[in-house]
């Protein structure tokens, strides 16, 4: 056993026509965070460190659906939301609402640390920031011409929509394929301490206040001392389905391996409604999603390295799995 690394870049239907221009940076971005993570879990960082650097890289990139690049709600603002969790201790911190936060992941990682409290939300989560002196912007700076589109071609189809639904069928096929995703990540470290973290702008169009998986322990994101989860899709189904947890919990209760607790429990959703990345103590790795596609990669100390989007054949894969 080692450390392993996974993450992803959100999961939907994310078309295989989408133009090489849109893809390349996305996986581009995946590729960097990898060999990111893989240098500091090489050079000993723990596993908490090292997930929280990975979602800020995602959340600071333009191409993925958390911090600047989160899709719209109805009133055309910005509320992200996050959560984190360190799997040795159980210790976990979530917010939701924030409007101004450069990192939303940091200050879930500090609501774990600095409050008696898991989980803050809208004014009090903002305040708690300014407290904390983490780095804000204006809420303008969020918001790109890309997801002003988004969110008028959905509001024209009078729907809400995950990431990379296909455009509507009023508007011409344009680049508003190029939907960005959720980020996540989970880790183990060489000393054998698990972590996971997921950060998200939610769905377009969503109602302001509305509250997805993402900030839900055990929904969105769950880490214990056999696995780390962070999950990806449509986020009401997957906090119906309880879904990071249930993959902890057939592994606790019924003695599945990863791969076969995380297969199971994607089974059990409603096929294209959710994606997940996972490791366990043992340092086995599972990726599995039943959406058409996730953005995703990861790497194992054996030297095992994957970057993909669509199923198995597309994927990029180096060394022994
Ligand atoms: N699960 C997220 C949500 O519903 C969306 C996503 O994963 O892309 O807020």
């Amino acid at each position: 056993m080692g450390w392993a690394i996974a993450l992803h870049g959100g999961g939907g239907d994310i078309p295989r026509s989408l133009p090489p221009e849109r893809i390349e940076p996305c996986l581009a971005t995946l590729h960097r965070c990898l060999d990111l993570a893989v240098a500091a879990l090489q050079a000993g960082r723990t596993a908490l460190d090292v997930v929280e650097l990975v979602v800020r890289e995602l959340e600071n990139c333009p191409h993925f659906n958390a911090g600047k690049g989160s899709v719209l709600t109805s009133d055309g603002t910005v509320e992200m939301e996050a959560s984190i969790m360190d799997g040795n201790t159980m210790s976990c911190g979530a917010v939701s609402g924030l409007s101004t936060v450069v990192n939303a992941i940091s200050l879930a990682r500090l609501v774990m640390e600095k409050t008696p409290h898991i989980y803050l939300a809208f004014h009090g989560a903002e305040a708690f920031a300014r407290d904390q002196g983490v780095e804000t912007r204006d809420p303008s700076h969020f918001i790109t011409e890309e997801n002003i589109e988004r969110l008028r071609q959905t509001k024209e189809a009078n729907r809400v929509q995950i990431d990379y639904t296909q455009p509507i069928k009023v508007q011409p096929p344009t680049d508003d394929n190029s939907r960005t995703g959720t980020v996540g990540c989970v880790a183990i470290d060489s000393s054998g301490n698990l972590a996971a973290a997921t950060s998200t702008g939610g769905i377009v169009n969503k109602t302001a206040g509305r509250i997805g998986d993402t900030p839900i322990i055990g929904a969105g994101t769950y880490a214990n001392p056999l696995c780390a989860v962070s999950a990806t899709g449509k986020g009401d189904s997957i906090i119906q389905y309880t879904v990071t947890r249930d993959v902890a919990a057939l592994m606790e209760h019924r003695g599945l391996q990863l791969k076969e607790a995380a297969a199971r429990v994607v089974a059990g959703v409603p096929l294209g409604h959710v994606g997940l990345v996972a490791v366990s103590a043992s340092g086995e790795v599972s990726m599995a999603y039943n959406t058409p596609g996730m953005f995703r990669a990861c790497a194992t100390e054996d030297g095992y390295s994957e970057v993909g989007i669509w199923p198995e054949a597309d994927a990029d894969a180096n060394g022994e799995s």
